[in-house]
């Protein structure tokens, strides 16, 4: 059986893999007997946010923006940029000397200049100033007048879109050390301050998107859960629930992804971990509700194996990750799938090849390393272990950038750590403290689909 690594109760006499080779079936059944006695992680109601001083700094630009009678939107040489109104920043070259000394040069060159256009400020640099102008001068006309000048280099729009780390409004986002730490006082204590993975600066660059569609192989995603809702993918070429395979793809009714523990249409997440991950991923961000996703913005494809005990098949498995590979095929824009489970040290040639299909089709498969606190190097796990150069096998670390005590290592058959120790996440509705390397993987799927 196929198990969802999330698991920190767990004896590691139970869990390290025999070393002797036994008949697949004795394999499974000694599975079979583990996986009863497995625990699922306690889950741990957030903490109510204590006071009003633990509550982040929230100063929402976008909001702040819009309200400022200051600042336009401006046209700028193809670019639109958010700008101080009549406001440009001027380059001139063999302008030299004293502040004083250049606004005069600079004055003198643009004497030609009709009334409205005046130089306001040097900027620190040789020929670096500030002008303004009237508010309903463009780019181009601006441009126009100032070339004339003898070594006029460069104009642009005095931007405002030079802006601090992104802060999404979610409530819970302070809680959420993974994403970034400052030491902040979380469910797994106080941590070390940078301990993370740095999502404000890659948030600078982008907050994600729903073109990106992220696989989630597991026990399926609440897609009603008010902090994931709005994240689903739906399939383009199928209508829900009208009992027909409408993108002939065969899988009937196939909208949010399926079910292939209960082979059915309905990927609905009935046991918790599906969500958990999903929602590290791509909870929504920024809509004031909840936590954040690594993605604000992103499609989430359920793809359920796992049942609602939180294990599956081999077949089941196999199914998930080659419908992955169809849909690619069809020209859905699948980047990936996270893969928070593994199967121990069983070795599945066609979950070998359903995964080396998906690097044919350009796929990462971003796998959990598990959690026997084992080198996987000796002791394997598999999928994080195959020799496969689209797996990325994950590791989990906890809020000090130390490995969590649960978690597998390995050299060679694990490629990096992510926050896994007491993480955040959506779930049963709500939102839990999970940990694992299952919590783990979907941090390194988020930046991949970033990325
Ligand atoms: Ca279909
Ligand atoms: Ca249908
Ligand atoms: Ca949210």
């Amino acid at each position: 059986m196929f198990r969802s690594i999330w698991s920190r109760r767990r004896t590691s006499r139970g869990r390290r893999p025999a070393r002797t080779v036994f008949p697949v079936a004795d394999a499974l059944e000694q599975r079979r007997l583990l996986s009863s006695g497995a625990a699922a992680s306690p889950v741990v109601p957030p903490p109510a946010p204590a006071n009003g001083q633990l509550a982040p700094a929230h100063v929402d630009l976008g909001e702040a923006l819009k309200n400022d009678p200051t600042v336009a939107t401006v046209q700028w040489a193809g670019h639109e940029a958010l700008a101080k109104k009549g406001e440009w920043v001027a380059h001139f070259r063999g302008v030299r000397g004293t502040p004083a000394q250049q606004l005069a040069a600079v004055r003198s060159l643009l004497r030609f200049a009709p009334p409205g256009i005046a130089v306001q400020r040097t900027l620190g640099s040789d020929g670096l100033v500030l002008l303004t102008a009237p508010d309903a001068a463009t780019y181009d006309q601006l441009r126009g007048v100032l070339r004339r000048a003898p070594g006029f280099d460069y104009v642009e729009p005095n931007t405002v879109e030079f802006q601090p780390a992104a802060v999404p409004n979610d409530p819970y986002y302070f809680y959420q050390w993974g994403l970034d730490n400052n030491g902040q006082y979380t469910g797994a204590g106080y941590g070390a301050p940078d301990a993370d993975i740095d999502a404000p600066e890659a948030w600078d660059l982008t907050t994600g998107s729903s073109d990106v569609v992220v696989g989630m192989i597991d026990s399926g995603i609440d897609y009603n859960h008010p902090d994931i809702a709005a994240n689903m993918w739906h399939n383009p070429g199928e209508i829900p629930g009208d009992g027909l395979d409408n993108d002939a793809n065969g899988y009937v009714d196939d909208y949010y992804g399926y079910d292939f523990a209960n082979h059915d249409s309905d990927p609905m997440d009935d046991n918790g971990h599906g969500t958990h991950t999903a929602g590290t991923v791509g909870a929504v961000g920024d809509n004031g509700e909840g936590v954040t996703g690594v993605n604000w913005h992103v499609s989430l494809m359920a793809l359920k194996f796992l049942n609602s005990f939180n294990y599956g098949s081999l077949d089941d498995a196999v199914e998930a990750i080659n419908y992955a590979t169809m849909m690619k095929s069809r020209g859905v824009n699948l980047k990936l799938t996270n893969n928070s489970w593994g199967s121990g040290d069983f070795y599945s040639q066609a979950v070998y090849d359903a995964i080396a299909a998906n690097r044919d089709a350009g796929m990462l498969f971003v796998a959990a390393a598990g959690n026997a606190s084992s080198d996987t190097d000796v002791f394997a796990n598999y999928p994080s272990g195959f020799d496969l150069d689209n797996i990325v096998s994950v590791a989990a670390s906890n809020n000090y950038d130390y490995r969590a005590y649960f978690s597998n290592y390995g050299a060679t058959t694990v490629d990096l750590a992510a926050p896994g120790d007491t993480v955040l996440s959506t779930a049963y509705g709500n939102y839990y403290y999970f940990s694992g390397t299952s919590m783990a993987t979907p941090h390194v799927s988020g930046v991949a689909a970033l990325a």
